[in-house]
């Protein structure tokens, strides 16, 4: 008779929780995944996937303006929000039910509920209590909403996905990345929005360029930027809202949108109990291999708080299946690790961002194009594509590869192999370009920028 229930318990049916549970069930051991929602998680049912579909929707004002320089007429053509809304649901049901058949095709026992640690073996579920050699945490995380007087008036992403009207009106809240993809669909289907960044413009963290190259197109396209802006209180105004700003100015808005982070799940786990240490910001402490304080229980993705994107918490339930399940200590690298924002119009990177390469390797060298795409001549439309490539002096090896414009987030993928097998200037030089194409400018850039 086995010690316990379960060789392992996942706790979170999430990106990490799915993929190791499989993973785990796959190499023959005896696994639960414990979920108190949809089975999926953030990701497949309130992140990438039902943003992404958005994302494209409202894309389609784009394809459709231009259209008209290449010799296109429009009329009747129209926007239904319902619809895009009924569309990404079924979307999503399909995408739950496809999960759901994976963990049981996979031999996974779902135990729906909220699940927490009675011990460092025992996961209770409502009445009933299951025990395991090993646990995983997988609870991933949650917005966080800041104290401002009149904070119950806004929504957060959760919401944003699913309204049951396009707003006409939005005040946006942040400058990451759900704030400037939110702005994006919502000032592409024709909404004015007024986007509140406290820090000096959008996405603290990025390359300067990338980020100087956001904002002015985003302002271009009609967003209305407020760099060093706070909002100071958000009261009721008939349908709508008042939105007090810290520059003294009211804004008035049908909806308030608040995108500023995500805090770890960890309240009410009963990590405590097991011997799980949290830190100050309440995340899941683990080492390299992610093990936390408790030896026989890990935890991996958000909860963490290390790099929130779902391959980063699929990479990490990977690695923990080939340290805990399989014996092969393994520790997950996060150098080089692509990303992607999916405003309009879009960010790919991956790599160091300019400053942070000089901070780590003192010369570098930087080359920067910026091109005007051939679809944009004809459409009529001056925004620029920016390539940015970030050279090590000494080795001449490429340490940082940043674009915005169209198709980015596709043509970064290829370049983040590069950048992981250590690419030098010289070899994206010998590359041949594909022509015409804006991605050839990675491999065509010769001058230097004046340093
Ligand atoms: P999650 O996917 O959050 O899964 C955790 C699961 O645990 C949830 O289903 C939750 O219900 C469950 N749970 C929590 N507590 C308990 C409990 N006590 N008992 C039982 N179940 C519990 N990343 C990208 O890479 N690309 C993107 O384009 C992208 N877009 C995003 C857009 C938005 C709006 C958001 C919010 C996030 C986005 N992300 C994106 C981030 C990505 O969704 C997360 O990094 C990823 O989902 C983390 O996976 P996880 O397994 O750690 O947690
Ligand atoms: P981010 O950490 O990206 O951005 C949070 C923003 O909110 C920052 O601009 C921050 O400002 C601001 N902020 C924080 N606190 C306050 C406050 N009290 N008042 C005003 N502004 C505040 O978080 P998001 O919520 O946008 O997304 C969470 C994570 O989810 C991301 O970091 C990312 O890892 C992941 N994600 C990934 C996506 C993708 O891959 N495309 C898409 C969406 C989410 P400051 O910079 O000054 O701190």
């Amino acid at each position: 008779m086995p010690a316990h229930d379960f060789d392992l318990i996942a706790l979170g049916a999430g990106s990490g929780g799915v993929r190791a549970a499989r993973l785990a069930a796959q190499a023959g051991r005896r696994v639960a995944v414990v979920e108190q929602g949809r089975v999926g998680g953030t990701c497949v049912m309130r992140g990438c996937v039902p943003k992404k579909l958005l994302v494209v929707g409202a894309g389609f004002a784009d394809d459709l303006a231009d259209s008209l320089g290449f010799g296109w007429s429009l009329e009747g053509a129209g926007f239904d929000w319902a619809r895009l809304v009924a569309a990404k649901n079924a979307e999503l049901n399909r995408l739950e039910g496809v999960y759901r058949r994976l963990l049981h095709d996979s031999g996974v026992t779902l135990i729906e509920g909220w699940g927490e640690l009675a011990d460092a073996h025992t996961v209770t579920v409502g009445a009933r209590s299951y025990t395991a050699d090993t646990i995983l945490i997988a609870t991933g995380g949650r917005p966080a909403l800041p104290a401002v007087p009149g904070i119950e008036h806004a929504v957060t992403s959760d919401e944003a996905l699913d309204l049951m009207q396009l707003p006409e009106r939005v005040v946006i809240v942040g400058g990451g990345y759900i704030a400037v993809e939110f702005a994006g669909i919502f000032n592409a289907l024709g909404a004015r929005v007024t986007q509140a960044v406290r820090g000096e413009t959008v996405l603290r963290g990025f390359d300067d360029d990338v980020r100087a190259t956001l904002a002015e197109a985003m302002v271009a396209r009609g967003v209305d930027l407020r760099a060093g802006t706070e909002v100071r209180s958000i009261g009721r105004h008939g349908h709508g809202y008042d939105v007090l700003l810290s520059s003294g100015e009211t804004v008035e808005a049908d909806l308030v949108l608040y995108a500023t982070g995500r805090v770890p799940n960890t309240a009410g786990l009963g990590l405590e109990r097991a011997g799980v240490a949290v830190n100050a910001k309440g995340a899941v402490v683990v080492d390299g291999c992610s093990r936390t304080t408790a030896g026989n229980i890990w935890a991996v993705g958000d909860v963490t708080d290390r790099i929130k994107l779902t391959p980063v918490a699929i990479a990490e339930a990977m690695a923990f299946v080939n340290t805990a399940i399989h014996g092969l200590a393994t520790t997950m690298s996060y150098d080089a690790i692509p990303s992607a924002v999916f405003s309009l119009p879009p960010i790919g990177t991956v790599g160091l961002a300019e400053a942070e390469a000089r901070r780590r390797h003192g010369e570098v060298d930087v080359y920067l194009s910026r091109v005007r795409p051939l679809r944009n001549v004809l459409a009529g439309r001056d925004e620029h594509t920016m390539i940015k490539l970030v050279v090590e002096r000494r080795s001449g090896r490429v340490l940082g590869v940043h674009m915005v414009g169209a198709d980015a987030p596709e043509i970064i993928q290829g370049f983040a192999v590069a950048l992981k097998c250590g690419a030098t200037k010289a070899q994206f030089d010998a590359t041949v370009g594909i022509h015409p194409t804006i991605a050839e400018e990675l491999v065509t850039m010769r001058e230097r920028r004046p340093s």
